[in-house]
């Protein structure tokens, strides 16, 4: 299944799936964290406070939670805490792992599609060609291929630089 570029709102996505680039507490935050709980509703909260978490309260970097969508058009929210750029040993790989993780969740809760954002290209400081780099060439692994998998990205640069990482693969 192909990979596809939207300009606009993931909150508005229809998909099976909708990862949220969320932040290791899994409590919600600003950026497309604060807008996926505002458009799913407080029951997005509560499921996330429901999920599997480390001893110390955490999802680690790397790793992904499903949760139900609460008032989303989707039927779960996938949420994955992507690197701090600044402050990962391993940016690269952390990144690769959020897109991995968020995509087997979706496999084995049997989604036919997912809508993702830019992970980690807020206030987690990635850069954006680096970081579409990583996003596409993830999205491309055999594994993913039964996936329809949109990017909503927020901004005509960052639509740009995908655009031209995705040009860069066919
Ligand atoms: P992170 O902490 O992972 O960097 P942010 O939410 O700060 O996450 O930003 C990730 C990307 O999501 C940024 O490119 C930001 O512009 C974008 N973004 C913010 N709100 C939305 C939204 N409603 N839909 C899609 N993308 C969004």
């Amino acid at each position: 299944m192909g990979i596809h570029i939207v300009q606009g709102d993931i909150t508005r996505a229809l998909a099976d799936a909708i990862v949220n680039a969320a932040n290791p507490t899994m409590l919600g935050g600003g950026g497309v964290d604060g807008a996926i709980h505002r458009a799913a509703g407080p029951e997005l909260l509560a499921a996330c406070k429901q999920v599997p978490l480390t001893e110390r309260g955490r999802c680690p970097f790397g790793e992904a939670r499903i949760t139900a969508a609460g008032k989303l058009n989707a039927r779960y929210v996938i949420h994955t805490a992507g690197p701090i750029y600044s402050q990962s040993e391993a940016p690269a790989l952390v990144l690769a792992s959020s897109y991995r993780n968020s995509m087997r969740l979706a496999l084995e809760n049997g989604c036919k599609s997912i809508a993702f954002p830019a992970i980690s290209c807020g206030v987690y400081g990635y850069p954006l060609n680096e970081a579409a780099e990583i996003a596409v060439s993830v999205c491309l692994e055999d594994e993913f291929k039964s996936l329809e998998k949109t990017f909503y990205l927020f901004g005509e640069d960052i639509v740009q630089v995908w655009r031209q990482v995705l040009s860069q693969h066919r």
